[in-house]
């Protein structure tokens, strides 16, 4: 049977050339734990006593992860509502003050910040989203103020401070800047990436052939992040039997992590299409390699997103079911029902 008549359903259960089973996505076998700044839930835990619920959160992306909710405020025993508070003082170590009575709760938050920071390494996180603007939450510029009552956005809450503090590589983003396209695509990739990389790591036994496999799997994506990522993750996987196991996880993970980080742009991604065009090519007719260059040509000149040439590709490697490339991430890295790579 010509296996180009096989229809993408059928290719559920088969398996390549090389007897391998062909997946139908790479995500990881459970959902990634998050961290997240109770308000956005819609809990009613806020100063004035609402909450600041995020639609996207509770709507489209809660059905893929699960919440570890926290907010500081109330777990420190500060209340609601209670009086609003704000930064002051020096940004890189500010005071938490109550803004009409300037009552000092700076040693109550941070004290708890330490507490509940260490709780949370028994947690499993795989991410953290944090309200924006909040003295105790906020992430990037929150504003401090001077003792003459100048607001300056240079700021970090003291329980997100305390957070990132211990949890380096952990990815972590305000809810407001998710609302962008590409922070969001890179924060959801990243989270489930970590999750990945756990799930490695957590084997009692693991073996160089997993970590290869697992470098493997992740080539295309790293490469649309970067590729002097990619070589030295890849001379530290050639070098993974002269490390302890663990010390190997944390070299690999900080290195990972770390270029995932890094922006993907578009015309990274149009390389990471034609390598992937280039594997194909042979098994294509000169009417498919046209159509596929013409899609990709239209998403490197903004007309279209990274979808639809990503679209027509992953149809290709599960029809023809290319052994390198059906286990690929950079396919799948997220769950297609949140809808990302969707944007020009
Ligand atoms: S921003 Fe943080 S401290 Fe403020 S209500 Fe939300 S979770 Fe609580």
């Amino acid at each position: 049977m010509d296996p180009r008549l096989i229809t993408i359903d059928q290719t559920e259960d088969r398996k390549t050339s090389q007897g391998k089973k062909v997946k139908p996505d790479q995500l990881p076998d459970h959902k990634p734990r998050l961290g997240i700044s109770q308000c956005l839930l819609g809990d009613t835990v806020r100063y004035d006593g609402g909450h600041k619920r995020d639609a996207f959160l509770t709507d489209v992306l809660a059905p893929f992860v699960d919440w570890v909710p926290v907010c500081p405020e109330v777990e420190a025993g500060l209340g609601t509502p209670r009086e609003a508070m704000h930064l002051a003082g020096d940004p890189d170590s500010p005071q938490l003050l109550t803004i009409r009575t300037h009552i000092d709760h700076t040693i109550t938050l941070q004290a708890f910040s330490q507490r509940r920071v260490r709780e949370l390494q028994e947690s499993d996180l795989d991410g953290y989203i944090f309200k924006k603007n909040s003295p105790s939450c906020g992430v990037h510029r929150v504003k401090v103020y001077t003792e003459k009552g100048q607001p300056s956005k240079q700021g970090t809450g003291i329980f997100s401070s305390a957070f990132q503090k211990a949890f380096p590589l952990l990815p972590v983003e305000e809810e407001g800047r998710l609302s962008d396209a590409p922070i969001r695509e890179n924060f959801i990739e990243r989270i489930f990436c970590y999750r990945r990389w756990k799930t490695l790591f957590e084997q009692s036994r693991i073996s160089r052939g997993a970590i290869v496999q697992f470098h493997t799997r992740h080539k295309y994506l790293l490469l649309t992040h970067s590729r002097s990522h990619y070589h030295g993750l890849g001379q530290l996987v050639a070098k993974a039997g002269g490390y302890p196991p663990g010390e190997l996880a944390s070299r690999y993970g900080a290195l990972f992590m770390e270029a995932l980080k890094i922006k993907a742009t578009v015309r990274k991604h149009v390389n990471v299409l034609q390598h992937l065009a280039g594997h194909l090519k042979n098994q294509l007719s000169a009417i498919e390699r046209a159509e596929l260059q013409e899609t990709i040509q239209d998403y490197h000149r903004h007309f279209t997103p990274l979808t639809v040439p990503l679209t027509l590709i992953k149809h290709y490697v599960r029809i023809l079911a290319i052994p390198y490339l059906v286990d690929q991430v950079y396919l799948n890295p997220h769950p297609k029902e949140l809808m990302l790579r969707n944007h020009v």
